[in-house]
């Protein structure tokens, strides 16, 4: 059920509706909007409670939430989520770009490519630390090392890092290091790791299974939201299909089919969604044009010899081209990519 509190509800009658959705034993999730404030109550619903809740103080309305998803609905609250984290802004008229390497190989490495991308345009750093990869034999990452010249990229330059963290006992670690914390597309249904790195408090950027639903999707970052998390990034990678002259198949009509079932923010992974270096631009232009609040992409030194994923890496000339295009585009659509500091805060 949503509370939905009339227009000038007061602090005091806020507090109160939210000790009396508790009461009946159910989770409340106050969203405080610019129009309203409404109060998600999860949980048993009975026709008793709403009727009771519909009668508190300062209350317009209690209506029952349709969606299997929760706090993560439209219906729970119609403004897009923006998310402020360092250097990096996401949702409503921001688009951020997040660049760098699929892995952390070295400092030198990691420093150059965070200086280029910078210099580009970018408002975030991607890296992989702890490495998902699908054979054990592949590189694993720098795991502690990673995450410890990740910071050092950040110092140097300012862009927030966004890293995977790839089990529930690592996000302690990973947390005290990033910005953002990712989680990989082999991980979206993992749910323990959801919960934690809920309760982490870090932002969350929760890539799409290859072979999850939107709904799946949605249902996963409701469990990031219901640990009292509500910064997710939602991130579309590509699925699995039967097509095989890409990596994935990337499917960029999630982006405004999420766009109106959500508030949170979406990305999209040009990268991963096509596994070639050559169509990762155009797909990164479409994606700002049906309106993704942001891109990941990965940028190399040289990604003929990258550890992992160099064949659909761009190089630091590849990537200012892109940035030069994908500015334009963001211009088109009336949105910009902003470091976060050039964006005034809320008042
Ligand atoms: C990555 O971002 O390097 C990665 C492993 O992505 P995904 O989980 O989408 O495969
Ligand atoms: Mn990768």
């Amino acid at each position: 059920m949503i509370v939905v509190m009339k227009r000038g509800a007061t602090p005091e009658e806020i507090q109160h509706m939210i000790r009396r959705v508790e009461e009946f034993g159910l989770k409340a999730h106050p969203i405080y909007g610019t129009e309203r404030t409404v109060i998600a109550a999860i949980g048993e619903k009975r026709d008793e409670y709403r009727q009771s809740l519909e009668s508190g103080p300062g209350v317009a309305e209690v209506v029952p939430i349709l969606a299997p998803y929760k706090v993560a609905s439209r219906e729970v609250k119609p403004e897009p989520t923006v998310i402020r984290v360092g250097s990096l802004v996401v949702g409503n008229s921001h688009v951020g770009m997040i660049a760098g390497p699929c892995s952390v190989e070295s400092e030198e490495q990691t420093l150059s490519t965070a200086r280029a991308v910078k210099l580009a345009g970018a408002t975030a750093l991607r890296g992989g630390a702890f490495k998902p990869r699908t054979s054990p034999y592949s590189f694993q990452g720098l795991k502690e090392e990673g995450l410890r010249i990740l910071a050092a990229a950040r110092d140097e330059t300012g862009l927030a890092v966004v890293t995977e963290v790839v089990a529930d006992e690592d996000v302690e670690l990973v947390a005290r290091w990033a910005d953002v914390l990712q989680i990989g597309a082999r991980n979206m249904q993992n749910y323990r790791l959801l919960e934690a790195a809920g309760a982490s408090g870090r932002p969350i950027l929760l890539k799409r299974g290859p072979a999850a639903t939107m709904d799946e999707l949605l249902l996963a970052a409701e469990y990031i939201l219901n640990a009292g998390n509500p910064n997710v990034m939602l991130c579309e990678r590509g699925i699995r299909t039967f097509e095989t002259h890409t990596r994935f198949t990337l499917p960029l009509a999630s982006v405004p089919y999420l766009h109106e079932r959500t508030h949170l923010p979406v990305i999209v992974d040009p990268s991963h969604g096509t596994g070639h270096a050559n169509l990762v631009v155009p797909m990164a232009c479409a994606a700002i044009a049906v309106g993704a609040d942001g891109i990941i992409m990965e940028v190399h030194p040289n990604p003929e010899t990258a550890l992992s994923d160099g064949y659909q890496s761009l190089d630091f000339d590849q990537f200012g081209q892109a940035m030069t295009l994908l500015r334009k585009m963001a211009d088109c659509m009336g949105r910009q990519i902003t470091l976060n500091e050039e964006v005034p805060a809320p008042a």
